[in-house]
């Protein structure tokens, strides 16, 4: 029997979704083609440079360095990567990141060994400037802020990280890598026009509804990537500053895609689709007695207790929780009002029963 992949009606949890069907064709046609190699797939190395391009002019930067990395994973790597080599390899370089950041930047601290320092938020679960600038000192090589965290979709204030980062001579870098397809129809300052801000990660295979594995790594000048090439003697192209080799003209083909049909009018169309829902949902979760974060982004966490969570996964539905126990729901392209209407069907049912388990009154 075929396998088939799971069906995205139930998906509560994932900062993937459905690809848009132009980007889905784009994939398709682009299966067999490698951006790591652009002497022999010169059409799909074209089409890299129309992502880096569009990456930019979404993300506020007009002649925009960078490529289309495997995701926020790659690009965060690569960002800590710029910095310590900016920095100098003698000084034992460290990286200053809110304690919001994404998991990503242990595994560049592992792999690149450098120090990663953690500092604690604010009440409202943004980096805190004041705690920032005490882990800064002037071995810091890079500071960073995230625009839309992963648990929270919060977005730091990005133009004070960037005096930090510029006190310490250290760079910036913003991990937009969810956030970065829905910040451009907010307030937030959060891109290189807002801040002098030196890296990014925006990824198209999230919010920007690109097929996987499509990230973004954009750099305010070109010469920062410099930083990152290595030699390649058996390829025409003379140098690569991607942390991969063969890479995926599916993911780069279909980035294209999906940012020409939906940039800027259909993200825009989606963002307020997606904030609509979030702060439907967390009303009614407020209106049912849960603690709620308000969802200045479309993501909702809130205090359902763990029974309950677990008799929905039983139902069926994805949900995840953040590091501090909360379930935690992703307003992404194919969450729909309808199914969380379900959802809080599903909820309003298991509930009164789940929480009598742990009380033990049945
Ligand atoms: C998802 C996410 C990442 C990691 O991106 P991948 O594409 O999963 O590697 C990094 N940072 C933030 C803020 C994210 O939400």
């Amino acid at each position: 029997m075929q396998a088939e992949p799971q069906a995205f009606d139930r998906v509560l949890s994932s900062m993937c979704t459905e690809p848009h069907p132009a980007a889905r064709d784009a994939a398709i046609r682009f299966l067999a083609t490698n951006p790591g190699d652009p002497a022999t797939y010169p059409a799909v190395a074209a089409l890299e440079s129309a992502a880096v391009d569009t990456l930019g002019e979404i993300a506020g930067l007009e002649n925009p360095g960078g490529y289309v990395a495997s995701g926020g994973t790659e690009a965060n790597i690569q960002a800590v990567r710029i910095a310590r080599e900016r920095a100098g390899r003698t000084k034992r370089a460290n990286v200053v990141m809110p304690e919001s950041g994404h998991f990503s930047f242990q595994k560049a601290a592992d792999v690149l060994g450098i120090e990663l320092r953690i500092a604690p938020v604010d009440d409202d679960l943004r980096a805190d400037p004041a705690a920032m600038a005490a882990c800064v000192d002037d071995e810091t090589a890079l500071v960073v802020g995230v625009a839309g965290t992963t648990e929270y979709g919060r977005v730091d204030p990005i133009p004070e990280l960037g005096e930090i980062a510029a006190s310490a001579d250290a760079l910036l870098h913003v991990d937009a890598a969810w956030g970065g397809f829905l910040l451009p129809f907010t307030d937030h300052a959060w891109n290189f026009a807002d801040a002098p801000v030196d890296t990014m990660a925006i990824d198209p295979h999230k919010m920007g509804q690109a097929a996987v594995p499509s990230g973004g790594l954009l750099a305010r000048e070109e010469s920062l990537l410099d930083a990152l090439a290595v030699d390649t003697p058996y390829l025409e192209s003379t140098s690569q500053a991607t942390l991969t080799g063969t890479r995926s003209g599916a993911g780069v083909a279909s980035a294209v895609a999906a940012m020409e049909a939906l940039w800027p009018d259909g993200y825009r169309r989606q963002h307020e689709r997606s904030q609509a829902n979030a702060e439907w949902f967390a009303e009614a979760l407020l209106a049912r007695g849960y603690d709620v974060v308000d969802p200045e982004l479309p993501l909702v966490s809130a205090s359902v207790p763990e029974p309950v969570f677990y008799a929905l996964r039983e139902e069926g539905w994805r949900i995840s929780r953040t590091g501090a126990g909360e379930l935690r729901v992703v307003c992404m392209p194919h969450v729909t009002r309808e199914m969380l209407e379900s959802f809080l069907a599903d909820l309003d049912r298991l509930a009164p029963r789940a929480s009598a388990t742990v009380t033990g009154d049945d």
